[in-house]
């Protein structure tokens, strides 16, 4: 799934290109995907663009947002002046709209913003601006990297947990933004087995790993983040920090430091990715 670095790479793209353009058509393609009354952000302008975690805001002119999380597959694409020389990956996007495009945003300049999601989890909600905070999403969203995530508050939640230290940083109610991809490279540089107790790590590993956190996540945010199913940014383009993976995906490799072999195991249900040798 798309992570902080993906989703902020896909923010950055729409803010640049959406805002003060006027939406002035909305093709809607699967009405399950649109939660609230698209009257109320038609013939409004986009005022900003924001993130919280892995989830997107559109701000519109009339204290009206229109929420979204992309969650496995979601591709926002943009066709407009500002990127006609740029063709889409035909790989990873296929032609526009395609069979798997849900929802169609014109705008008063004529660009065009397509929302594709092959696995349908997708979500998307037309909601007054104040109540924003109301939703159950972004109610229950932990601090983040790079906004309000302290080394107090950090070193607080991993000297309480009895969970897995790897589950407890990909917990999005205790810390935003960071998923499997980030998780895992992030123990490993910090030489941390992700199965082992949050409670049970030193105060130098609790150090290390905040600070290979945001390593990793800024390495990712680089390379406009990394494509693993079919993520792409606006310009229907790749990113590139899958070249730059240190363990994730890469069971039977030999780790980047000590040339053992990386394994793969599952924690809380995922694969997960460590070098024996290296991580303790
Ligand atoms: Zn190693």
């Amino acid at each position: 799934m798309p992570e902080l670095p993906e989703v902020e790479t896909i923010r950055i793209k729409l803010k640049n290109y959406l805002e003060g353009k006027r939406l002035i058509g909305i093709d809607i393609k699967d009405n399950k995907i649109i939660d609230g009354d698209v009257k109320k952000i038609l013939q409004h302008k986009i005022t900003d663009v924001k993130r919280f975690g892995k989830g997107l805001v559109f701000q519109f002119d009339n204290n009206i947002a229109l929420a979204t999380h992309i969650k496995l597959t979601g591709q926002f694409i943009y066709r407009g002046p500002e990127n006609k020389d740029i063709n889409v990956d035909s790989k990873l996007v296929g032609r526009l709209p395609s069979k798997f495009t849900r929802v169609i945003f014109q705008f008063n300049d004529k660009s065009t913003l397509f929302f594709n999601d092959i696995r349908k989890f997708a979500w998307m909600k037309i909601v007054p601006t104040q109540q924003l905070n109301s939703l159950s999403f972004f109610k229950q969203l932990g601090p983040e990297p790079f906004k309000d995530l302290t080394f107090e508050y950090f070193k607080h939640i991993i000297t309480t947990s009895n969970s897995a230290i790897k589950s407890l940083i990909m917990n999005q109610k205790k810390i935003a933004g960071i998923g499997n991809i980030y998780a895992n490279d992030a123990l490993f540089l910090a030489k941390i087995h992700p199965q082992r107790k949050a409670k049970t790590l030193t105060d130098e590993e609790i150090k290390k790993l905040y600070d290979s956190i945001f390593f990793v996540l800024k390495k990712g945010l680089e390379n406009n983040g990394a494509t693993e199913m079919n993520y792409v940014n606006p310009d229907g383009q790749p990113g590139n920090y899958q070249k730059h993976f240190l363990v994730y995906g890469k069971e039977g490799k030999p780790c980047p430091v000590c040339h053992t072999l990386i394994k793969k195991i599952k924690v809380g249900g995922r694969g997960t990715y460590f070098c024996p040798k290296c991580q303790k």
